[in-house]
């Protein structure tokens, strides 16, 4: 069984006590939940530790927004995925994501060599892919998905690729506030787990989570989360609320 998932981006947002709040609601609402939901929260990386503690107490997972691609030294400014790991509770990391693709050169080399790093230190990647407005235009959007795939995962055993997640975001979904129709979603969902099987068989592409991410919001989450091969969703904006955030989680 495929495990659904709920993760939060925060990307760059929220000061310390704003974090700290946003924390407190999640967790106060995680405590009595009884539903099978994974729910992730990705804080800036200065708020993992706190959102770490948390996660000691409540049924709550947390992930990291980056990942430096190297092991260690001078490389200022840049977090390793040892140090991630060596804060207990840091579990997920998000890589590939469109942003760092478009503002930080981030290619699928890079994050590829990111994935393998991580998992060495046993955090679960949640790979980000997805094409732009202009791709999906000409109709070159499954190739273009296909490559990013092929590129930043296929270098992986089939031990390692059970332990990814992969997001599909169409990079003009990302912060417009226009969603994917739950059927595009649905087509490149299936046409990744096609690939999957097509490299790894079939236990390994029905086991791997499948999440939607672009513009997810409480109003569309449900039709989106009621497609077969959509197995949650990275949700950006509507993760720094709260309510808005669990929301989405009990839309399944
Ligand atoms: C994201 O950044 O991963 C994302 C999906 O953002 P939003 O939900 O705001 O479109």
């Amino acid at each position: 069984m495929r495990q659904k998932i709920v993760a939060g981006n925060w990307k760059m947002n929220k000061s310390f006590l704003e974090a700290e709040e946003l924390l407190d609601q999640i967790a106060e609402e995680q405590d009595s939940y009884e539903g099978d939901v994974q729910v992730i929260v990705c804080p800036p990386a200065l708020y993992l530790e706190l959102a770490s503690d948390y996660a000691e107490e409540y049924p709550l997972f947390v992930g990291a927004q980056n990942v430096s691609q190297f092991v260690k030294g001078a490389y200022t400014g840049e977090i390793s995925a040892a140090m991630l790991a060596s804060m207990d509770g840091v579990t997920h990391c998000i890589v590939g994501h469109s942003e760092r693709r478009k503002y930080f050169g981030e290619t699928d080399k890079i994050i590829a060599e990111k994935i393998k790093i991580l998992l060495s230190f046993e955090i679960t990647p949640i790979y980000c892919c997805g094409e732009t407005l202009e791709q999906r235009k000409k109709g070159v959007h499954l190739e273009t998905v296909s490559d990013q795939i092929e590129e930043a995962l296929f270098h992986l055993s089939n031990e390692e690729i059970e332990n990814i997640v992969i997001a599909y975001e169409p990079v003009w979904a990302i912060g417009t506030g226009e969603n994917a129709m739950p059927e595009q979603a649905q087509e490149m969902h299936d046409y990744i787990r096609r690939l999957l099987l097509d490299k790894y068989g079939n236990e390994e592409a029905n086991n791997i989570s499948i999440l939607y991410g672009g513009s997810v919001n409480p109003e569309n989450a449900k039709n989106i989360f009621a497609m077969p091969d959509v197995d949650g969703g990275l949700i950006g904006g509507a993760s720094l609320n709260a309510a808005d955030f669990l929301a989405i989680r009990d839309a399944f």
